[in-house]
């Protein structure tokens, strides 16, 4: 049944953050709020929930927040689903925004589920566009859907808010303006500790990757073409000389080479360095939408016609597990000197491809 009520008014962004420390996709989604909401003339509010967060403040009003709600109490110092739902479910209640945004991470994910659920409106999972209906005033959600080979547009006509997550370094940063101020709206939300089913005793990180795959400037991924743990090694290799970071296909997953929390792609992570390399990888629909954001991409494929080979920026033809090896070297050698690369038998058309024999 609907619930539309002309009070839903404003754009609402979760503020995800860790014992302080912002989550990047927040300001991301500040950024793509600011859009929003200047096409259907109202304001964009972030909802900060934590313990001891006020120092977070200033940082969401420079990347265009125009209005802070904080809920500032001990019980908020770690996330758990409990609290967070039902003290952002009261805020919603009391302050009816019509959108609300949240990064599609563990956390956002965890808690728009929770939220969309307690508040009986509908949400659009791992939106890759966000646009509004400008006749109709609604927020139109586009995700890809059947396995990636169409885009689909979602709307929630009947109810509000209207739910969207997001995942990280889909949309652009925004360029922050300094000193930009706003309101802040300091709650209370009153939570007995006692009466709570779950208690967060620490967070263990997680050691094995210094730096996260989502933010790294250089990725090296590979796909099946890599197969075997020799290719493993020699990218591992590459990645290590390059000071990157391992990426990989489904294919290279399912055949047990690389981890599976490595996976970019459709069902994997979002990736936007500078340089990617795509090895061994034929560059299905699901995996390219992973890494659309990269600067420049390099594919070593055996098929010159693979849609990889198609996207990349610069296209090496040959066995990886030969290029591999001559191409660590040569950075190895030097680094900054990547166009006078002294391998034998390699041609170099003006296209930027490469063909090894
Ligand atoms: P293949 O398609 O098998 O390609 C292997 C490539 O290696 C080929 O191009 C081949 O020419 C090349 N090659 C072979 N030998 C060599 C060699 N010696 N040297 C160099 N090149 C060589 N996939 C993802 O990656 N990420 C996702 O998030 C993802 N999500 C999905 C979600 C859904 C709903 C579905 C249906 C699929 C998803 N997939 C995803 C799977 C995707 O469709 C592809 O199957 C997968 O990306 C293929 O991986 P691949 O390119 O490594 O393997």
């Amino acid at each position: 049944m609907a619930n539309i009520d002309k009070d839903y008014s404003g754009v609402w962004v979760f503020v995800e953050q860790q014992e302080g420390k912002l989550a990047n996709v927040t300001l991301e989604l500040i950024g793509e709020a600011k859009k929003l909401a200047s096409s259907l003339e109202v304001q964009v509010s972030t909802v900060l929930l934590g313990d001891k967060v006020e120092a977070i403040i200033p940082t969401l009003l420079e990347y265009g927040a125009d209005k802070v709600y904080v809920i500032d109490d001990p019980v908020f110092h770690f996330y758990r689903a409990e609290t967070y739902m039902k003290a952002f479910c009261y805020l919603v209640e009391k302050y009816k925004p019509e959108i609300l945004l949240m990064g599609a991470t563990t956390t956002g994910r965890d808690l728009a589920g929770a939220v969309a659920t307690t508040l009986k409106t509908g949400l659009t999972a791992d939106c890759t566009a966000l646009d509004i209906d400008l006749e109709k005033k609604i927020l139109l959600a586009s995700r890809p859907a059947f396995g990636g080979n169409i885009m689909a547009t979602i709307v929630c006509k009947d109810h509000r808010p209207q739910m969207a997550t997001v995942r990280p370094k889909v949309m652009k940063m925004p360029i922050p303006e300094s000193n930009r101020t706003g309101i802040v709206l300091r709650e209370k939300f009153a939570i007995e500790e006692d009466s709570l089913r779950t208690i967060v005793l620490k967070i263990v990180k997680d050691q094995a990757e210094d730096v996260k795959l989502e933010d790294a400037k250089i990725v090296v991924s590979g796909g099946r073409g890599i197969q075997n743990e020799h290719g493993v090694k020699l990218l591992k290799e590459l990645a290590t000389v390059l000071g990157g970071v391992v990426g990989g296909s489904r294919g290279a997953i399912e055949k047990n080479l690389i981890d599976p929390k490595r996976q970019v792609g459709q069902t994997g992570q979002t990736v936007s360095p500078k340089l990617y390399f795509a090895i061994g990888i034929s560059g299905a629909i699901q995996h390219i939408v992973g890494l659309q954001g990269s600067e420049t991409i390099i594919a070593i494929n055996t098929d010159p016609q693979c849609p990889m080979m198609k996207i990349a920026t610069y296209s090496i033809v040959g066995d990886a597990l030969t290029i591999l090896p001559k191409l660590i070297e040569a950075f190895k050698q030097s680094l900054s000197e990547i166009k006078n690369l002294n391998l034998k038998n390699i041609n170099c058309d003006i296209k930027g491809v490469v063909t090894v024999e």
